[in-house]
């Protein structure tokens, strides 16, 4: 299914493909590649992708932070809906992974506004803030064990009014299965709950894809 939703039906997952998907040649083209690699999972979904896009329009975004890229269907999404001097800077820690990204980055036009970061993205994120740098939206998809620190640090590097989307909160449906509790899940609800009390931001949820927090800073 595109949606990637756990809850998701079939015949639910088609309707929605046919009646709102707008996805561009050069993002259908990476996902079906990165359908073949055995992680295939970490990728968004396409209407996931197009919501970012309009995201980005609707808070008039030029500056865009990424924690986390994988093969670049995200970056790639946004960069697209970014204005000619739009800036992204990308962090990851797999040049395997990214040099796909990369491929079709170029591919796309979109390149020369991409600053691609191989490092573990905390340490990237100190970097960007010593740079005194800023943000006006960031999205947050990489380990979970690390979604605590880099909420910080991306919550300090956004101007106010930036926007925050961070992936994968509602884990398939194991953030309420409370025999889980390995260090990801922890993790996640950790966040999840730590947020429900922050007052620097504005806060929603947004049931696409595996559940994706939209936290605007305040
Ligand atoms: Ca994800």
């Amino acid at each position: 299914m595109l949606t990637k939703s756990f809850w998701m039906t079939e015949p639910l997952d088609n309707y929605i493909v046919q009646n709102w998907l707008r996805e561009p040649d050069v993002l259908r083209r990476l996902r079906e590649e990165t359908a073949q690699m055995p992680n295939a999972g970490m990728q968004i979904s396409p209407d996931q992708g197009q919501f970012m896009s309009l995201l980005v329009k609707l808070i008039g975004a030029r500056r865009y932070l990424e924690i986390g890229v994988f093969t670049g269907y995200s970056s790639l999404a946004v960069a697209l809906a970014l204005p000619e001097d739009g800036q992204v800077v990308a962090c990851d820690v797999s040049e395997e992974y990214t040099s796909m990204a990369r491929r079709y980055w170029q591919e796309a036009g979109v390149a020369g506004k991409i600053d691609l970061r191989i490092a573990p993205a905390s340490q990237t994120l100190k970097v960007l803030a010593d740079e005194g740098t800023s943000f006006d939206f960031a999205f947050i998809d990489a380990d979970k064990s690390g979604y605590r620190d880099y909420y910080e640090r991306a919550l300090t590097l956004l101007r106010p009014g930036g926007l925050i989307a961070i992936d994968n909160v509602l884990w398939a449906g194991r953030i309420v299965d409370m025999k889980k509790t390995d260090p990801d899940t922890l993790a996640l609800r950790d966040l999840n709950a730590a947020l429900t009390a922050d007052e620097r931001i504005d806060l929603a949820l947004v049931p696409i894809g595996d559940g994706l927090t939209l936290a605007r800073k305040k």
